[in-house]
């Protein structure tokens, strides 16, 4: 059994992960986080994101999932390391301090990260690599497609994407094209498109040689990154202080 918070409990994430674990006994949701006065959801207490140290040390969970914004994050880190609780993070939108803080967090509790915790999407990013590789020559264009609610763009998968083609091929991102653009060698476009409530899509098209090659993904419901996020925490639970990722948990799991 796993004992786990949720911060941002109220939200579209924080309610996916909460139902995903009432639905498996093998985890325990002992306390939930978030910024509005909650009483509680689907019977589990949930304190104000001001008392994160109280919620932590009241009810000792092993590790707290995290989707939220990245402020909210870096407080929770904070409450983390004082309370020796790993940290599982969903959230996205972080700049290059906030990962330079939560990174230091990872010295003193286990933290794992990831833009995007379904399994398929660690698939594609491997796949994504080879194919770049192979294909060195071919024109690249990403594009991805959320909810009309998200908040950064491109969403940080596309982010990770992009990481993945620059350790194969020094590629220069384009975000968007308008007007006089004319497409240069080692461009790579991306593009972001937001409406309703789709839940994310991301492809990749890699052209050339008279071909195309489209490598895409589409999660049907948020419950597949409640699911990565439960078994990521379970694999966290216990580790030593360290930067974990993702595809980790897929090796072992
Ligand atoms: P959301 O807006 O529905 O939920 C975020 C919640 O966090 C909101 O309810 C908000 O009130 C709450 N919040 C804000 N500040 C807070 C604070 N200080 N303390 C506690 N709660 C606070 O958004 P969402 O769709 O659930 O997405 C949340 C984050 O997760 C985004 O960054 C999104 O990109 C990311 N996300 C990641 C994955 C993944 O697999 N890694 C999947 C989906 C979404």
């Amino acid at each position: 059994m796993t004992r786990i918070a949720v911060n941002g409990a109220a939200g579209r994430m924080g309610r996916a992960v909460i139902e995903a674990a009432s639905a498996r006994d093998d985890f325990d949701v002992v306390v939930g986080f978030h910024v509005d006065d909650v009483d509680d959801i689907q019977g589990v207490p949930i304190f104000h994101a001001d008392d994160l140290a109280d919620g932590l040390a009241e009810h000792e969970p092993q590790v707290v999932i995290d989707f939220t914004v990245p402020e909210s994050t870096l407080a929770l880190a904070d409450a983390c390391v004082d309370a020796g609780v790993g940290m599982v993070v969903g959230t996205t939108g972080f700049d290059s301090g906030g990962m330079a803080s939560l990174r230091s967090a990872s010295q003193d509790v286990p933290v794992l990260k990831a833009t995007n915790f379904s399994r398929g999407i660690q698939v594609l990013l491997r796949t994504i690599g080879e194919a770049v590789s192979a294909l060195p020559d071919y024109d690249l264009e990403l594009m991805e497609t959320h909810h009309n609610q998200k908040i950064d763009a491109p969403s940080g998968t596309a982010n990770t994407i992009l990481e993945t083609i620059q350790e194969e091929r020094d590629v220069e991102p384009v975000y968007g094209r308008e007007g006089h653009a004319p497409r240069q060698e080692d461009e790579i476009g991306v593009f972001a498109r937001r409406a309703g409530d789709i839940r994310g899509e991301h492809e990749l098209v890699l052209a050339g040689n008279d071909e195309v090659v489209s490598l895409s993904h589409r999660a049907e419901d948020r419950g597949v990154f409640a699911a990565g996020a439960l078994d990521a925490a379970t694999w966290l639970a216990g580790k030593d202080p360290e930067w974990y990722s993702f595809g980790e948990v897929i090796d072992d799991t």
